[in-house]
């Protein structure tokens, strides 16, 4: 059964360069098994409704601004996968739609570019719905469940901290109350407890501050929804920089 995996991704910059971060996606790849698929649900796509792309050829969208050109000179050329976007779409019971319109955004690409450099794995995203609950969230990443039978990778891209608007790269790891949020996420994944990380805000400022909008942390939700009981998590990049970005990432399988 393939595992189920959420990359902390932060700046697109990752994508071309060598860093901690880095080295570690790619021990990452290295260690778990090569899938037949990758269901990628980004923090940078987001819509009404829950939609599934199904292009058998997805485009690379560089949906950043004031970044080097070699960063928008990346094309990620993994084909589509319609055929288990379908069955995504079939176990969401038809409350998912297709979509062509979208493509591999830099939530996607910029980690697979680093772990799967060839791009000889399909890809296909599904969006994170604006208006669902946390809960609703989990439940979506249940029924995500069975595709790891057929070998394909389910991947939440985001981040656990999130705050653009307090982001000082000046600063070498993070502020105290990213590290309780992230610390917090951390220790209610090892004990399995769920219903903890569904209730964040009754952190208060600890989650106000962390994630004062949730696109980046509800990737997490889906990958949760996606373990089964008998999933260890594994921890990668167990890091805050830059005051309000938590890299930590997790492998459960
Ligand atoms: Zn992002």
């Amino acid at each position: 059964m393939s595992p189920v995996i959420f990359i902390g991704h932060g700046t697109p910059m990752n994508a071309i360069e060598d860093n901690e971060f880095t080295r570690e996606w790619k021990k990452i790849a290295a260690t778990i098994p090569k899938p037949d698929a990758i269901l990628s649900v980004s923090a940078h796509w987001v819509t009404k409704g829950t939609k599934v792309l199904t292009s058998d050829e997805p485009e690379t969208i560089h949906d950043f601004y004031g970044f080097p050109k070699s960063l928008y000179d990346i094309e990620y050329k993994a084909k589509g996968s319609p055929k288990f976007s379908d069955k995504t779409i079939n176990l969401l019971g038809n409350a998912a739609v297709g979509d062509t319109e979208w493509g591999l955004d830099h939530g996607t690409w910029s980690v697979l570019h680093i772990m799967y450099p060839n791009a000889d794995i399909p890809v296909y995203q599904l969006s994170i719905d604006r208006y669902a609950s946390p809960q609703e969230l989990f439940e979506i990443g249940k029924k995500l469940r069975p595709l790891r039978e057929e070998n394909i990778l389910i991947m939440g891209s985001g981040n656990i901290v999130h705050n653009l608007g307090m982001v000082d790269f000046s600063i070498e790891g993070g502020y105290e109350w990213a590290y309780d949020f992230d610390n917090y996420i951390k220790e209610k994944i090892e004990k399995r407890d769920f219903e903890s990380i569904l209730n964040y805000k009754s952190l208060g400022y600890i989650a106000k501050n962390s994630i004062p909008t949730t696109e980046h942390f509800n990737p997490l939700l889906y990958v949760l929804g996606a373990t089964n009981e008998y999933d260890k998590a594994e921890i990668y990049n167990n890091s805050c920089m830059a005051g309000s970005l938590s890299m930590t990432s997790y492998v459960f399988s």
